[in-house]
Order: structure tokens, then sequence, then C-alpha cells
């Protein structure tokens, strides 16, 4: 049986981004996803860790930094402040934030679970000969070719003879699929991946000689190898939460942490595999508990087609949020794109929900309350209790392992709230009962104003900004257009 941890904390990661080019709108979702998560934890009141940070290793970076004609660093550098920018933009609450490229913080971890897995018999040289895309900085097997193609870029791999390091993977298959049977949403993407392990693992390349690599952490005690990404990159859950400790008289090499493991791991459908696969059996080789959860999100397309740069329709977050504002973005991507599969991204739709269901629905029903509540001199105050309390519990446990993390189900509840809300005012029509039964039309007031303020705590997760304004005008009675409407 897999191992379970404490279920009162909520430790949240996002995949790293490779740093070879700027993050664009279709790598946001995830960011944006994962901070839901986050948020939704906190407003249930759970100690919340949410981590990203970036993929800063590997070949690729230097090649491009070469033909750029800037230092690694540098031009790695450049990359990172464009993403942290971007988590800014899209109001992403993390935590923390892990650099591969970090000496102090990753790269004895690293070396650390290196060790455990040697002493373990789980790593081994040999001499290895395959078909490897430089593109992808991996070795294809001929099956996964198409038209003897890299799938993802389309060229033909070069057929490569090195000597490097293996991990035994095949070992573990036993609990791989244990792991995926049951700790992977959605459930269809774990069953792509057990008929993808019923094909037969084999053992995965852990180093590449230095003269090919040496953009990278070196192989503890091989001065001829560096560590490749499985390795380096997905050893950053662990990394940045944990620290090294060696046994003074064992010498045995001890991974502390306070918030290890993961509850959930937030991965594109891209990386599914390594996530599923390739993680848990080094965990497993580790000796360290397994992610609770690992869920896996589709793509985004723009206009039906993929995000490209020779295609032309990289879109960069702030082209959006600087016209629409970030939480018009947030919504989309939590509510218009489902949360385990792929969606689309068009203006036209971004304008239609922008201009109906929050200008017309959310701001209208904010902007008519608020105006009611002066008017008709309405004594409301703020409900009693913390914003724990007055949230929608519903809500916030769809957002939870328990609900299946399915954000667009739970914002989808909030959305029905909103057009319940403004038919309720439609049917009492306010402005009438005042003139016959003004104190019942007070009455209803306040209730709908209550339902008001556990809405607004309740949107945090999704629309921080929109909750915050809510809040402020239900405090201060101060009307504000929340989503001023945009010509279509
Ligand atoms: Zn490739």
């Amino acid at each position: 049986m897999l191992k379970s941890a404490k279920p009162d904390r909520f430790f949240v990661t996002t995949a790293i981004p490779y740093m070879n080019s700027h993050v664009h709108l279709g790598n946001c979702l995830e960011y944006v996803l994962a901070d839901a998560l986050a948020r939704a934890a906190r407003l249930r009141g759970e100690p919340t860790y949410l981590l990203t940070g970036t993929d800063e290793h590997g070949q690729k970076i230097v090649t491009t930094a070469k033909d750029k004609g800037v230092e690694v660093r540098e031009f790695v550098q450049g990359n990172v402040d464009f993403f942290q920018a971007a988590l800014k933009e899209l109001n992403v609450s993390y935590d923390d934030f892990i650099r591969t490229s970090d000496q102090k913080r990753h790269w004895p971890v690293v070396q650390a679970f290196w060790r455990r897995l040697k002493e373990k018999g789980d790593l081994y040289e040999k001499d290895y000969e395959g078909l490897y895309c430089i593109g992808c900085e991996a070795f294809y097997r001929e099956a996964d070719l198409v038209d003897g193609q890299c799938p993802t870029h389309l060229t033909k791999p070069e057929l490569t003879k090195e000597r490097n390091w293996f991990f035994k993977l095949s070992r573990y298959s036993t609990e791989i699929l244990d792991f995926l049977k049951t700790r992977v949403e959605p459930r269809w993407r774990a069953n792509e991946m057990i008929k993808f392990l019923e094909q037969g693992l084999e053992d995965i390349s852990f180093s590449r000689p230095k003269a090919k690599l040496n953009w990278g952490i070196p192989v503890p005690d091989d001065d001829s190898q560096v560590i490749y990404v499985w390795c380096d990159a997905l050893v950053n859950y662990l990394s940045a939460v944990t620290r090294v400790e060696v046994n003074k008289k064992t010498k045995a090499i001890d991974l502390k942490s306070d918030w290890w493991p993961a509850s959930v791991h937030v991965v594109g459908k891209d990386i599914a595999k390594f996530h599923t696969l390739y993680w848990p059996a080094m965990l497993l080789s580790a000796g360290l508990a397994l992610p609770e959860k690992v869920l896996i999100h589709g793509f985004i397309t723009i206009n039906g087609q993929k995000i490209s740069k020779s295609l032309g329709n990289v879109i960069e977050p702030k082209q959006i949020t600087e016209t629409y504002g970030v939480d018009a973005l947030r919504f989309y991507f939590l509510h218009e794109v489902p949360t385990v599969d792929d969606g689309d991204f068009s203006l036209n739709h971004l304008k239609e929900v922008y201009n109906g269901v929050l200008a017309d629905g959310l701001g209208n029903l904010v902007q008519r309350l608020i105006v009611m509540s002066n008017k008709y001199e309405v004594k409301w105050s703020w409900p009693t209790g913390t914003n724990t309390d007055l949230a929608y519990r519903a809500v916030l446990t769809i957002c939870s392992a328990g609900g299946h993390f399915e954000v667009q189900k739970a914002l989808d509840k909030l959305v029905k709230q909103i057009e319940e809300l403004n038919r309720n005012i439609q049917q009492l029509a306010p402005w009438e009962l005042f003139k016959t039964e003004p104190d019942r039309a007070r009455d209803e007031l306040i209730k709908l104003l209550d339902e008001l303020a556990r809405l607004a705590v309740t949107l945090e997760p999704f629309l921080p900004n929109t909750s915050a304004k809510i809040i402020t005008q239900l405090k201060t009675r101060q009307p504000e257009v929340l989503f001023p409407k945009l010509d279509q």
C-alpha cells in the first residue's frame, strides 16, 4: 500500500517551465489553476504552500543563448524575469519560487537524492545507442516516432551512442500501477498511462556526458557526467521544501521536510508520463512518500489552432489583462476551459464572457444591490464570522482532492448563484415592494446583501481582485463599476 500524508495541510505545485523562451498565454492556464486551488485551500483554513519555479538547465538553453549572442546566465535571467512578471500580472499567490540553477537550495538536494538512488542499487552505467531529438533533449523509441520523426518537432532524431547512468525504472512497475490507479486525476488520463505502462517500462537515461551537456548539475563522484533533466527538474518539488542532513556517525543521508509529500502536482498532459511514471518510481527508490495526487490538465488552442511561434499566434498574458483586467482572463481559464481537458481561447469569446457573465451578471448584481441599499437606507452590516465561516463550503470542497479539483464545476456553482440572485431581485422588485411593504422590502434586501457577502468571499480563489472590490463596496456602500462594458 502507498503511504498517505497528513491531510490537514495543502502543498500544491506547478510544473516548472523551461527557460529557453518567454512563457505565453497557453502556459498560464496552469499557474492560474494551481493558484485557485491554493487560494481555496487557504479559505478552507488549511496551512497552504504554493510552489512554482523554473527549469534552467540543458543544452537547448545554451544553444538558444548562443544563437541570440547572449551569455547563458543573462539569457536565462531575462526569461525568469519575464515569467515572474507574468505571475504577478496573473495575480498568482505563490509562496515559493525555486530555480534549478540555485546551487544553495536545489543542487544539494538533487545530489543527495542521486546518492540515495545509487545506494539503493537503482543507478547503473551502460553504453547506450538510441534516437535522440535535440529539440526535446530526449531519446525516442522507434514506436513513439511519427513517420520516423519526433512528434513534437517533426524532425528526424539522430542516432546517438554514449555512456550514461541509467535508472531502474522497470523495477517499480507494480507500485507505479498502484499509483496510477489511485492518485491520478482525471481517471481517463490515468488509464492512458496504464496502457503505456502495460507495454512494459524501459530503464531511463539519467545522465549525459559532460561534453554534450555542460549546463547542469554534476553527477556525484563522476566528473565525466552531468545529471539529466529527470533527476534535476523533477526534484524541484522536493528541493524547495527539503534540507539535507548527513548523519555524522553513519554518513547516512537524510532528507528532512515539513511539507513533503505534495498534496497535488498540477501538470500539463504533455508531461503526464514523467510525473506519473518516472517521478513516483524515483521517490520510491529514494524511500520517500509519493505525492497524494497528480492533476493533469489539457492544452489551450487559439481560435482552434495550436499555439506556436511559427503560426504567429503567441499571446502574452499582459496583452489581455491590459484591456480586460486580470480577473476576466482568470475567469476565462477557470470557467471557459474545462479543468482537465483541452480548451480554446478567442478574443471574441472573451468579449462575450466579459460583457455577459461579468458585466451584465456579476457587475450588475453588485451595482443594483449597493445602489438600492443606499437609496432605501437599509441597515445592514457585514455578517459575523471569519471568511472561512462565510464561504460556501461546497464550492471550496470541489476544489480539493475530495472534489477531484474540478475548479470549473466549482466556479460554475458561483455563476449559477449570480444568476439566481439577479433573478430573485427581478422577481422581488424591491422598488415596487418599498411602496407597499417597506419593512419586508428591507428584510429581503438584507438577505440579498448577506448572500452577496458570501458570494464575494467565495469568489476569492477565482477572481481575487473582484472579490476584494465587492467586499470593499459592501463595507463602504460606495458603488463602483466592476466591469465597464466594452464595445462588441
Ligand atoms: Zn523533439
